[in-house]
């Protein structure tokens, strides 16, 4: 059968340094008048001073931490229902995108009930804005909101998780910390390989997804060096965009997989969580596709990405080996990565056995 796909990409998007100043602008073409803004605790002096200007935000949520729980989508519901909003602005790293997608898509149920499936989300809802502070998840554009309740990590995909507008501002990332820069850097990375190396890859986000790598490639280092350089956070948040767009649509794979273990049982933040296996990953997932694309981006081939992923990790101060996880369970997290949905997408069928023998060289 020929060449044949379906590409949608429904978020309107202002990039751009500064970008947030154009919120009152965006807010009035839009009609809306009744804004709630979650945001990251350490943003929540800049939102105050946004409310200041903007009479139309009218509520303000910022009891959000990483890896996200379940509690503070539900408050944030009862925000919104509490103040009548017409929209819901999100200004921080994807853990506050991702509570703001879920909240705005609730009805009228309970939190648990729609993170089990036993309630079917909203897609008629008031829209999202989102205005990413990190550069990583792409979570702007995509479909996908992951919340944790308890221990459970879950990647829910749902239309309904869709924001409208997306305020891409670096400036926003001027003041992420270099390791922070660091693994979120590496989880745009790894949306752009594992939407590239996706079963379910198709031409446009193939071609997000070799932009998103390219910039990585050239910007990731000088972000991490030098956190004031508005031009590599710039690139950096047009790698994480484009990351986004890359996997939105084919999803992620295997690496994605044993990043949800590696968070619930070990605690290491997302980006950490995905650069933990990317370099493995590389070297599994190598074919001649995969080394075609890192010698047309001036690599030497699939090692010389792998080796560069090891290297950043290291420079990042990021674990790189289980002995620095505490006592691991390798049985279960081989059993975990090898049972999670995504590991269906990956190019090379790995089971739990081929994840042992991936985790034991990484003891
Ligand atoms: P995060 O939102 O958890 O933030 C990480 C840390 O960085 C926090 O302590 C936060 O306060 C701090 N921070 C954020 N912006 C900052 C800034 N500008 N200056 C200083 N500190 C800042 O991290 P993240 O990596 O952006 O998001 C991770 C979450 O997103 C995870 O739950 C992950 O599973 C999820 N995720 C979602 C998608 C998606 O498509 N929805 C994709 C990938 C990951």
């Amino acid at each position: 059968m020929g060449l044949e796909f379906v590409y949608s990409q429904p978020v309107k998007i202002y990039f751009g340094a500064g970008k947030l100043k154009a919120l009152e602008l965006i807010l009035e073409e839009l009609g809306l008048r009744r804004c709630v803004a979650v945001c990251d605790p350490f943003l929540r002096p800049r939102l105050e001073e946004l409310r200041q200007r903007i009479p139309a935000i009218c509520g303000l949520y910022s009891d959000i931490q990483p890896n996200p729980q379940l509690s503070g989508a539900a408050a944030l519901a009862a925000l919104i229902r509490e103040r009548e909003a017409d929209c819901v602005l999100a200004v921080g790293g994807g853990s506050t995108l991702d509570t703001a997608k879920f909240a705005a898509a609730m009805g009228g149920g309970e939190a648990p009930e729609y993170f089990r499936g036993q309630r079917a989300f909203s897609t008629e809802h008031i829209p999202v804005l989102t205005a990413p502070s990190t550069a990583g998840t792409g979570s702007e554009v995509t479909q996908v909101s992951v919340m944790s309740y308890g221990r459970e990590k879950k990647t829910i995909n749902h239309p309904a998780f869709m924001p409208k507008i997306a305020i891409v501002d670096p400036t926003l990332t001027l003041s992420v910390p270099p390791k922070t820069t660091m693994n979120t850097g590496l989880d745009a990375l790894a949306h752009a390989l594992e939407g590239f190396w996706s079963k379910n890859h198709q031409p446009i986000s193939d071609q997000m997804a070799r932009q998103a790598i390219r910039l990585v490639l050239d910007n990731l280092e000088l972000a991490w060096q030098d956190g004031s350089n508005l031009e590599a956070r710039t690139n950096m948040s047009l790698a994480a965009l484009f990351g986004g767009l890359a996997f939105a649509l084919p999803k992620t794979a295997g690496c994605h997989a044993c990043s949800y273990p590696l968070s619930e049982d070990y605690g290491l933040p997302h980006g950490e969580a995905c650069a933990f296996t990317l370099d493995s990953f590389v070297r599994l997932n190598a074919d001649p596709r995969l080394e075609a694309l890192c010698r047309e981006l001036g690599l030497s081939g699939t090692e010389e990405l792998a080796r560069r992923i090891g290297a950043w990790k290291k420079l990042g101060g990021l674990r790189t080996r289980l002995s620095e996880l505490g006592e691991v369970d390798l049985g279960k997290l081989a059993r975990d990565s090898a049972a999670h949905p995504l590991m269906k997408n990956n190019p090379v069928a790995l089971d739990e056995a081929a994840l042992v023998r991936m985790y034991v060289a990484l003891a």
